[in-house]
């Protein structure tokens, strides 16, 4: 419904609670210890908080080298001198009253393997459980047996796994209200904000390694973490004291999903170029890492189009999402880019991913 009317007065009718629907914020990192001792050019520049310049090197036919520049414009832009703490601060931040106002928030970063997104990801739900915890405390909520709930999985070659209960296979499940369900996924109750950064730990030492064993093939998943706010029937609230189990899934379920926030770290988006690959494993996963790539993207833009319609059936990525892309939702995306010269193509694509979202 907003799709047409001039920016300004769109950005107005997307906000509530002072807070855009959609946020596109792009990080730049810094040039690492490899990339300054190869000498590499720094092309990104940051001129503003919400504006960079990419001057990509180029040959003419007579191999004479020249400069063209890019420009972008973001709803945030973060240069290599932001801590996580501001990025915490510029993105999640501003959502997380609404999660108490059945707002559905995704997080995502995106980028090229090695951009930063993981760098940035990691320290985001922590400070949210932070946050989230103590406003279950405040005066307002404390009556309302309102509780906070985490689960941690990963979505590799289209298919689920938990990444907090030995890497399990997980289905899903639409129930009756179109609420999506993911069948045997284990959550976990934060009582301590502390036990959240166990949680990551132990997750991230769960994700996918593949049959190489190498780190990197992380790059080839998504990972999930969610944080969930329920509220809970004084019924039930004795019967889990009873029985004085914290972990409990089916106790967990019966609470009923007041509002949630998602952090997706995503599979490195060179990956889903990876089609043409030799190995026949590499390039299904590239099929199916583009093929979720690209039905976010289409999810996103048709959430901010205020669309009835919304493609979430493209991918299992988004399937699982569907819930967060209708109704009271945030999205914030996060792109993660590369500053050295040998990265132009994949910053330029990322950049232009995040336009197209924006
Ligand atoms: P990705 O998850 O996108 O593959 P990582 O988050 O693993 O990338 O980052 C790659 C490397 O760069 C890591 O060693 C990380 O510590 C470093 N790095 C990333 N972003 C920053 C930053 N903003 N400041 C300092 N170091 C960073
Ligand atoms: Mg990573």
């Amino acid at each position: 419904a907003a799709a047409g009317l001039p920016a300004n007065e769109k950005e107005n009718s997307t906000r509530e609670n002072n807070v855009a629907k959609i946020k596109v914020v792009v990080r730049k990192r810094p040039l690492n210890k490899k990339e300054n001792a190869r000498k590499e050019d720094d092309i990104v520049t940051v001129h503003n908080d919400a504006y960079l310049a990419v001057y990509e090197p180029k040959l003419k036919v007579d191999l004479t080298a020249y400069v063209e520049k890019h420009e972008f414009c973001f709803d945030a832009v973060l240069d290599e001198y932001v801590t996580n703490d501001e990025v915490y601060r510029n993105t999640v931040e501003p959502i997380i009253p609404t999660i108490f106002q059945r707002t559905k928030a995704t997080c995502f970063a995106y980028g090229q393997t090695g951009s930063g997104k993981t760098y940035t990801m990691q320290p985001l739900p922590l400070r949210a459980a932070e946050d989230l915890v103590r406003l279950l405390h405040q005066p307002v909520y404390r009556n309302q047996r309102f509780k906070l709930w985490l689960s941690y999985f990963e979505i590799y070659g289209g298919k689920l796994y938990d990444l907090l209960s030995d890497r399990k296979k997980l289905c899903m499940r639409e129930d009756g209200r179109q609420q999506v369900c993911i069948v045997g996924l284990q959550e976990f109750e934060v009582l301590d904000v502390h036990i959240v950064k166990e949680y990551i730990e132990r997750g991230n030492a769960a994700r996918s390694t593949g049959s190489t064993g190498a780190n990197e093939e992380s790059s080839r998943s998504h990972a999930i973490l969610q944080l969930v706010v329920k509220k809970h029937s004084e019924v039930k609230e004795s019967r889990r004291n009873n029985n004085n189990n914290n972990n409990d899934v089916n106790e967990s379920r019966n609470g009923k999903v007041v509002g949630k926030i998602s952090f997706i770290d995503l599979a490195g988006s060179e990956r889903g170029a990876d089609t043409t690959d030799n190995d026949r494993q590499t390039r299904i996963e590239g099929a199916e890492i583009n093929k979720s790539l690209l039905a976010l993207k289409e999810c996103i833009r048709a959430l901010d189009n205020d669309q009835i319609h919304i493609p979430f059936r493209g991918s299992k990525l988004t399937e699982v999402l569907r819930d967060s892309f209708v109704g009271n939702s945030r999205t914030v995306m996060i792109s993660c880019i590369s500053p050295n010269a040998g990265s132009c193509e994949h910053t330029l694509n990322t950049l232009r991913y995040a336009d197209r979202v924006k």
